[in-house]
């Protein structure tokens, strides 16, 4: 039934000729059935999964993406050069299509919104044409360090090398378990956030967007599961708002900050978090968006119906009818999805405001 709504162009369809070596690292997993799985290479498995899962978190994303926080040139350096070694391209890319999710997201130019699918969330914007390249005019701040370009240039230098580590240290069952298992977990559990985080668990702010809060995701991607948090207020290097609420990333980038490898961690102020929440009546207007362009779609799909025999000709009549009063009903809501729209960015601004004056 959803399917109705989803429309592809031909670059949203995948690529499966430049897909190939996606699926062959897949495939690779299962040379483990040849190689054995050594207790050694299962150790380098977990340990290269939390940390580049952390690369990620804490360097493409907080840092790269949101400048949730400062430090100097070599440590920026090896953020993004430990990033590339997760096999996610290079920083500029990964961040210049993260701040498009946040700038459109789950509208037509967010790269990987849920609402095309969940396939497409997960894998499909990656596979496709479509987002091969980014738009750098997005991460100009990021672009004009040459050690940056650099690793943009040659992310292939970190995977490779970790492989053949993983190689000399553990033999075979290192390549496959250590490095390619860890590598496609990562990925998967990178993807999540993108698939589910905007499907699974609750909203506790109102947002834009239909980001939600999973602490089940914020479990395998080390607190990155904070995505509803994390939609309020990107700045934040820390997206569990509480004590309670799991993140890993951001404790490492606590001990980084007292060992003074980083510095400036943002955090939201205790005002702004106790503002804007859907509970206490804030306008939930990424859901309404949602639900709105749900039904529409579904009004759209219904006139698309088959209608043979010879009550056509009624149906028609009707359709037409139809299809006035839904032009009528679209134009009002249009208009006022704008002034909501407004009114929503007015009292979030407000809020932030008034929560970083009073802290
Ligand atoms: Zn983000
Ligand atoms: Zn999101």
């Amino acid at each position: 039934m959803r399917n109705h709504a989803i429309e592809r162009s031909p670059e949203e369809r995948i690529n499966w000729v430049t897909s190939i070596p996606f699926f062959a690292v897949h495939l690779a997993c299962l040379a483990a059935l040849v190689t054995g799985v050594s207790a050694r290479a299962l150790v380098m498995c977990v340990v290269l999964y939390v940390t580049r899962m952390w690369f990620i978190t804490a360097g493409y994303h907080r840092y790269f993406s949101h400048r949730s926080y400062r430090t100097g040139r070599v440590v920026q350096f090896l953020l993004a050069f430990g990033g590339s070694s997760a096999v996610q391209k290079g920083p500029l890319w990964w961040a210049a299509h993260h701040r498009d999710h946040h700038r459109y997201a789950d509208s037509e130019g967010d790269i990987h919104s849920p609402q095309k699918g969940f396939w497409w969330s997960h894998v499909g914007w990656i596979l496709s044409d479509k987002n091969n390249t980014a738009n750098l005019d997005n991460v100009r701040d990021l672009a004009k360090y040459p050690e940056l370009r650099f690793v943009e240039d040659h992310d292939w230098i970190a995977p490779w090398a970790l492989a053949i580590g993983c190689f000399l240290y553990g033999g075979w069952s290192g390549l496959v378990v250590g490095f390619i298992w860890s590598t496609v977990l990562v990925w998967h559990g990178t993807f999540t956030v993108n698939s589910l985080a905007h499907v699974l668990g609750r909203r506790r702010y109102a947002t834009n967007d239909t980001s939600r809060n999973s602490a089940l995701i914020a479990v395998w991607t080390g607190g990155e599961g904070w995505h509803n948090n994390h939609h309020y207020f990107q700045a934040s290097a820390r997206q569990g708002f509480f004590w309670w609420e799991y993140d890993p990333t951001w404790y490492g980038l606590k001990v980084l900050g007292w060992l003074h490898l980083v510095h400036d961690l943002k955090t939201p102020p205790a005002r702004v978090r106790a503002a804007g929440r859907v509970r206490d009546g804030s306008f939930d207007m990424g859901m309404f968006k949602a639900h709105w362009a749900k039904a529409a779609a579904a009004l759209a799909a219904a006139r698309h119906g088959a209608a043979p025999g010879e009550i056509a000709a009624r149906r028609e009549h009707m359709e037409d009818r139809i299809h006035a009063s839904r032009a009528a009903l679209e134009g009002y809501v249009a208009s006022s999805l704008r002034s909501a729209e407004e009114l929503a960015k007015l009292s979030r601004r407000q809020a932030r405001e008034l929560g970083l004056r009073e802290s």
